[in-house]
């Protein structure tokens, strides 16, 4: 059965008799808005733990933008079904007083690929990520989270701070899940036109083509997508584009 929880402090009580009788904990952080790619996430740690704990918190402080913050989709009864057939045994649903009773004075700084590729687009982004994924870790102190590849960057520099830490928890990586046609789902995905839906795939169509950055950048713009950035890190080519107001990021192996 479902239990949600609003209060970390009733997390405390639970997670003590948790860890006193050895359970596996398996984590997965999410802003909600949950879809397919979230349940593989799910699933996978409902196979792999004793006690499988998601949290729905839209992080402010990782958005640099008050109106994308606004826009962002919430579908939370959606989110209650889906998790409830699932299996999952908590939700972790707090506000932000709860998460942030510092008022997010202190932070989390990576200050070197945090810069680069979606950090060079939304300053502070990265900062707001990890600060609120430590605070998390600090307080399910799961055995396993769960990260998916859609944000590969995050998923690194999510994995460099919990080394850099020494942070007691496994952080397992989980490959990007795809609509037909390629599309990387996304909560955001939900805010797009019927038409540019249509369109979105080529997004991944050509990021994981064999043309070069420049070509890749002229098919996508004739097609109507914006560039924000492409560019290709140790054998990862990184994309990310506006399809109207909506933006997309996606990555693949090369
Ligand atoms: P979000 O709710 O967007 O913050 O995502 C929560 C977690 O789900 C993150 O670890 C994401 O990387 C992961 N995720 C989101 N979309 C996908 C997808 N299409 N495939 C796999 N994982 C995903």
């Amino acid at each position: 059965m479902l239990k949600v929880i609003y209060d970390l402090n009733e997390w405390v009580e639970i997670r003590k008799e948790a860890i006193r009788e050895n359970k596996l904990i398996g984590f997965v952080p999410t802003m909600g808005a949950l879809h397919l790619g979230h349940r593989a996430l799910i699933e996978r740690s409902r196979r792999e733990n004793d006690i499988v704990v998601v949290s729905i918190f839209v992080n402010p402080t990782q958005f640099n933008d008050a109106n994308d913050l606004k826009k962002y989709p919430k579908t939370y009864d959606d989110d209650l079904e889906m998790l409830q057939e699932c299996n999952v045994d908590y939700l972790i649903f707090p506000n932000y007083e709860n998460m942030y009773p510092d008022n997010y004075h202190y932070k989390i700084i990576e200050d070197d690929f945090s810069t680069k590729l979606c950090g060079a687009s939304r300053p502070g982004h990265f900062d707001g990520v990890l600060t609120v994924v430590m605070k998390l870790l600090n307080i399910i102190k799961p055995t396993c989270a769960y990260f998916g590849e859609k944000d590969y960057q995050q998923y690194k520099l999510i994995a460099g701070m919990v080394k850099a830490f020494f942070m007691d928890v496994e952080i397992v990586p989980c490959k990007t899940v795809r609509a037909e046609g390629g599309l990387a789902l996304s909560s955001r995905n939900k805010l797009l036109t019927k038409d540019e839906l249509k369109i979105a795939p080529l997004f991944n169509k050509f990021l994981s083509s064999n043309l070069s950055i420049p070509e890749i950048k002229m098919e996508l713009e004739k097609n109507g997508f914006k560039i924000d950035y492409i560019e290709e890190i140790n054998n990862r080519r990184f994309g990310a584009v506006f399809l109207g107001k909506v933006r997309l990021i996606d990555n693949v192996e090369i």
